[in-house]
């Protein structure tokens, strides 16, 4: 019987699971199908605490995971498609097997949104993309647009400058919600130039790959044609909820909702931390912050009910 049972390998799921084992419960800590969460695709991190030069996300990564080995959690690589927490023990049911616990930490992350084009479904991997440190090296002197305003939009902008001839950021208003900092560096760019109240109707391509985007300006409604070769999509996130729609309380957005105060969830033994419950502060240091929170709360939970 698994005390202490982590469904997610990103900074929230090895905090929870590192302060689980070192408060002497056994601990399995399940990775999910991408191991170490969204930090494997960030490139560099400026503001983690500890690290005075940047250090990249799969560096950072590997830390938790060795980190995490050496208190005694157990990794495994599988991916969780139903949960029964009706009962304890609860029951996660994974690929390879089904996990008993006798409690439960979620920290599954989020993942990037798309438009929700069918063109976009079409070429992904073919022009399109969500991930800037994973695809834009193949935008190597190419002309590239990156969708969004916010942060992640901003930072795939500034990256992809290392590559591509050109940058078009895409925006459908005409302020950006990135931080200062980071509007800053894009402004004094010169290889980036902005399309502000600008919507994509559509991605154009030759069936083989993109070509370029059907724009609309919010403002006037004017289409125009924009010839590019990549795009990519940084429109935020979406909690990874759906294997516990029904099982948990979670709000209109799909973010599970808990307890103010403490990592509890709707279910008794079950516990929450990082993007999964947190759709504002989404950053490495919170969600660490919010693990450890949960491998506290289940370990209490744990003196209480064992
Ligand atoms: P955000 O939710 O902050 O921004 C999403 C952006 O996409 C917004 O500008 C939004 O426009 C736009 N958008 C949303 N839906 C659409 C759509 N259908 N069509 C066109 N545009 C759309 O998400 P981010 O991923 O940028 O950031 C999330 C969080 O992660 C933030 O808290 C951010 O600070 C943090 N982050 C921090 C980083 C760092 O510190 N290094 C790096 C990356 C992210 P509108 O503004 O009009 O709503």
């Amino acid at each position: 019987m698994i005390d202490v049972l982590v469904i997610g390998s990103g900074p929230a799921g090895y905090t929870a699971a590192i302060y689980a084992a070192r408060a002497g419960r056994k601990v399995v800590l399940l990775t999910g199908t991408q191991q170490g969460g969204q930090l494997i695709i960030t490139s560099f991190i400026e503001n983690y605490p500890g690290f005075a030069d940047p250090i990249s996300g799969p560096e950072l990564m590997e830390k938790m995971r060795l980190q995490s080995e050496k208190v005694g959690v157990d990794i495994v690589y599988d991916v969780i498609n139903r949960v029964d927490f009706s009962q304890r023990p609860f029951k996660c049911f994974g690929e390879s097997a089904v996990y008993e616990s006798k409690a439960v930490i979620i920290a599954t992350g989020a993942n990037a949104k798309w438009l929700g084009l069918d063109s976009e479904t079409k070429y992904v991997g073919r022009g399109v993309s969500a991930c800037a440190t994973c695809d834009g090296f193949f935008f190597r002197n190419k002309e590239v647009a990156v969708i969004g305003g916010g942060n992640t939009a901003v930072e795939e902008a500034l990256y992809l400058t290392n590559f591509a001839q050109h940058v078009t950021l895409i925006h459908r208003r005409d302020t950006l919600r990135a931080e200062r900092i980071m509007q800053q560096r894009l402004f004094v760019n010169e290889k980036i130039k902005i399309l502000w109240n600008t919507e994509v109707r559509d991605i154009i391509g030759n069936d083989e790959k993109v070509t370029g985007l059907s724009l609309q300006n919010t403002q006037t409604n004017e289409m125009s044609e924009m010839p590019v070769d990549g795009v990519f999509v940084a429109i935020g996130h979406q909690p990874a909820t759906s294997i516990f729609v029904g099982q948990l309380k979670t709000d209109d957005s799909g973010y599970i909702i808990k307890d103010s105060l403490s990592s509890k969830t709707s279910v008794e033994g079950v516990f929450v931390a990082g993007d999964v419950c947190n759709p504002t502060y989404r950053q490495a240091v919170v969600s660490a912050g919010q693990g450890c929170i949960a491998g506290i709360d289940a370990d209490k939970f744990l003196s209480i009910n064992n």
